[in-house]
């Protein structure tokens, strides 16, 4: 079992990136090393390097180690969720009087972080449209931007920004690029290798992939960034316990195999949805009509298991539909094995009513999972049923 060779393939990292059989017993699953502290071999003298749970943890260290491998980075941080995440990279990498560029549809999440809280610590930003590369190039302000923040596909919009193209934006400036991978997963889409200097993920979604466990990581190429990522990771403490190291350990070697899937599913979703009479505009980066189709295709191995679709007649009618579904469950959250589905004006994306990220009101988001994809397409259409002329 024991590998010489690094691992090439992507199933086999997946499966044994970090993941060796435990050298004193031999089993062959990392274990959960329930432990808050490490015994010392006389005062310094530390087993492997473990002292205390907050610094380092076997489980935690094999997660790490194993999402490295994943996005091609040099230095992995697993944390307690992947606002958390987010935070220890805006902290380690903005200072007060800083600039931060974010996306006009970024995740809620991100934007309340930048908007509401660095704010008050003095990090300016503004929030713009990533697909329009002329309008990053005059809000970058050279010397002050630190950070583009950039997410693609974007939630609940599915936009797609071009990671190559805002890398050397970025780069020109001084800044460095920040790729929030969540909705592609390192299988669809690797930002590193597109020139990104880090990568976000929330471990919650596609990673851990079976809707049990709250988790983020960050992802970095620059050892020195990662060095400084760690020190920020130890001194706020947001890290990643044992078990739910595990849980995502356990959901990351199935990943390809599921995001196959979920892939598929969503293409033959997002073909049903664009002939049927109740619905009006399909999101999905898979189609040939999406203006981010060919970047995509370029960046992207497929295009993920993410849907959005607008009503023909309206709000009342998104919300119907959102509560008539019997396999998709209503619920918030996405990526995991069983398929949901939102109105993210109204759920995901109410705290942003009114800002510039406010989202379409007639728009449904489908998280599309890894059932029987005939059976969630009858679902939809028993859902969507008298639908079509505004009198739900
Ligand atoms: C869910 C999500 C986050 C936040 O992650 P949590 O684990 O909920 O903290 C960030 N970005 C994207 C794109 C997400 O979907």
């Amino acid at each position: 079992m024991h590998m010489e060779q690094p691992a090439e393939g992507f199933e086999t990292i997946a499966i044994h990136a970090g993941q060796e059989p435990d050298p004193v017993t031999g089993a062959v699953v990392t274990p959960i090393h329930q432990s808050s502290t490490f015994a010392q071999d006389g005062v310094g003298g530390l087993r492997s390097g473990y002292e205390y749970s907050r610094s380092a943890n076997p489980t935690r260290t094999a997660l790490e180690t194993c999402l490295a491998a994943l996005e091609r980075g040099t230095v992995g941080l697993a944390f307690s969720s992947g606002m958390a995440a987010a935070d220890a990279l805006l902290r380690t990498v903005c200072r007060p009087g800083d600039h931060v560029i974010i996306p006009a549809d970024a995740y809620g999440g991100t934007y309340r972080l930048i908007a509401r809280v660095l704010a008050d610590w003095g990090v300016d930003h503004t929030s713009i449209d990533l697909t329009d590369l002329d309008a990053v190039r005059v809000a970058i302000r050279p010397g002050t931007t630190r950070l583009v923040w950039c997410e693609t596909p974007t939630n609940p919009m599915l936009s797609i920004a071009d990671i190559v193209a805002l890398s050397s934006l970025a780069h020109d400036a001084g800044a460095l690029l920040t790729v929030d991978n969540t909705f592609a997963s390192p299988y669809l889409q690797q930002p590193l290798t597109l020139g990104a200097d880090a990568v976000v993920h929330s471990t919650t979604k596609y990673l851990g992939g079976h809707s049990d466990v709250v988790g983020g990581a960050l992802v970095v190429g620059d050892p020195d960034l990662g060095a400084r990522l760690r020190f920020l990771q130890n001194a706020a403490g947001a890290v990643a316990g044992p078990f739910d190291s595990w849980l995502v350990l356990r959901g990351v070697k199935t990943l390809p195999v599921r995001m196959d899937r979920h892939c598929d599913n969503a293409r033959r979703i997002a073909a049903e949805l664009a002939t049927h009479p109740a619905v009006g505009a399909v999101r999905y980066p898979g189609s040939t009509g999406h203006a981010g189709h060919d970047i995509a295709a370029k960046q992207m191995r497929d295009f993920g298991g993410m849907v959005s679709f607008t009503l023909r007649a309206g709000p009342q009618a998104a919300v119907a539909a959102c509560g008539r579904t019997r396999l998709f469950t209503l619920a918030e959250s996405l990526g995991g094995v069983e398929s949901l589905i939102e109105h993210p004006a109204s759920m995901t994306h109410a705290s942003v009513e009114g800002s510039p990220l406010a989202v379409p009101a007639d728009l449904v988001r489908l998280s599309v999972g890894i059932e029987s994809v005939d059976d969630l397409v009858a679902d939809l259409h028993q859902a969507l049923r008298g639908l079509s002329d505004g009198s739900a």
